[in-house]
């Protein structure tokens, strides 16, 4: 299948055209553990990584294969992980290059669950997170050193909305000998930021991608566009012998391949070692929801950007947070690294604060409330009262979350219907 096929075309073909055992059209679930070996030798060259194949499903399974490849063709990059949950792909995406006594460079925008994984449960493990303000690209040269392994970001981080910049942070990173690793969870076919430089893409495939609050899942995708050598003592999981490998080196490993160590040693490491591989029933839940993205991401985009032009003239709206209504240089961000949309998140502010805020969800009829985003069904939020209830106010305010914050996250029912729950609750308020 060629991979300059458009990304619409790539969702329902890439990666499977028949199941070679049977010839099923659609994906098989492969609802196995293992694989029998054809032989000793068939199996002793599997497991020294001389032929590639089925081993355990832990490690790989041909439901999640397909995902991963279609993912891949999707993305533009040389090759996927499938795992279980986004959580699992940001560790894995950190721990796949540092160890104790390392860091790492973050955007302070990002997602609260994978803001305590950076901030508490890596430093535990003697790995440290380097927040900084994305507003100003240089702040990621101005911490980097040594020991910094890499640079991590959202694409469309919510509440503050402000796309991330890929190219600017990249290039710094390049020049440094840094790869940038992007969450691009809320950003599917509307942002591909091989494009832009970034060496690894990550997805909580969850929200968008599974599209329909079925599945919790993660996939990372390797860009093979980082030269991990040339770094050399920089990334010693991926240089340096590794000793649970009979000594492998996988940037050496891979030479028959392709430039596919990072993610090698993602899966014959990390997911050998601490499991979290998606189930082969959710790869299959996320191939069917991939077959519909296409459509789905124009309806969310177009949603999203009549529901903001509506609150933005309403009364009781103090202001919209949008991509498509920004100005400036966050607008020519957004506009440099998304196309054919701004996504289907709209954050806004009530003049009356949390009591209002409140007041507004509790009212909403067919807008579900929930903390989940990218569902097919619109959703709705009061963070200051949920999400980011257990910060101080200062932390909220540093997160773009203010009293009377409501985040949705628009789905594809008709237009009408959406505006009409919205108008008659932010009468209640
Ligand atoms: N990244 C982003 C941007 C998210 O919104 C989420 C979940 O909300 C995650 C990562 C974590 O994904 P999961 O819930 O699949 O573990």
């Amino acid at each position: 299948m060629s991979n300059s096929l458009h990304p619409e075309t790539l969702a329902l073909h890439a990666g499977h055209r028949k199941d070679s055992a049977t010839n099923a059209v659609a994906v098989p679930i492969y609802q196995t553990t293992s694989y029998q070996f054809d032989s000793t030798d068939h199996a002793e060259n599997l497991f020294a990584l001389k032929e590639l194949g089925n081993i355990y499903s832990r490690i790989m399974n041909p439901t999640c294969d397909v995902l991963e490849q279609r993912m891949t063709a999707i993305e533009g990059g040389v090759a996927a992980l499938a795992v279980g949950s986004g959580q699992a792909a940001s560790s894995f995406c950190i721990l796949n290059l540092c160890k104790a006594g390392d860091n790492f460079v973050c955007s302070t925008d990002i997602y609260g669950g994978t803001w305590n994984l950076f901030a508490n449960t890596l430093k535990d493990l003697g790995i440290e997170c380097r927040f900084v303000d994305p507003s100003d690209p240089e702040n990621f040269r101005k911490v980097t050193d040594a020991k910094t392994r890499c640079y991590y970001a959202e694409t469309l981080p919510n509440p503050k909305l402000n796309v991330f910049p890929i190219k600017q942070v990249a290039d710094i990173g390049r020049s440094l000998g840094v790869p940038l690793i992007m969450d691009n969870t809320a950003a599917p076919l509307l942002c591909r930021p091989f494009d832009h430089g970034a060496a690894v893409v990550m997805y909580s495939t969850t929200k968008y991608i599974g599209g329909h609050g079925t599945s919790i899942g993660g996939l990372v995708i390797d860009g093979g566009n980082f030269d991990w050598e040339a770094g050399g003592d920089k990334f010693p999981t991926l240089n340096q012998p590794d000793p649970s490998y009979h000594g492998a080196v996988w940037t050496e490993a891979v030479k028959p391949l392709g430039p596919i160590a990072y993610i090698l040693r993602m899966r014959v490491i990390l997911l050998r070692d601490m499991g979290a591989p998606m189930s082969p029933m959710n790869a299959f839940n996320f191939i069917q929801g991939l077959e519909t993205l296409a459509l789905r991401m124009r309806a969310h985009c177009e949603n999203a950007a009549r529901v903001a032009d509506f609150l933005n003239t309403h009364a009781k709206v103090s202001h919209v947070i949008y991509p498509g209504l920004q100005s400036g240089a966050t607008k020519a961000t957004a506009d440099a690294h998304m196309a054919g949309g701004y996504g289907g998140l709209v954050g806004f502010e009530l003049a009356g604060g949390k009591p209002a805020g409140k007041t507004f969800i509790d009212s909403l009829q067919l807008l579900y409330h929930v903390a989940n985003i990218g569902d097919a069904r619109s959703l709705a939020i009061h963070p200051a009262s949920t999400t980011h209830s257990q910060l101080s106010a200062e932390e909220q305010a540093q997160a773009g979350v203010t009293p009377g914050y409501v985040r949705l996250s628009i789905g594809i029912e008709h237009i009408d219907d959406i505006l009409a729950d919205l108008g008659q609750a932010l009468d209640k308020v």
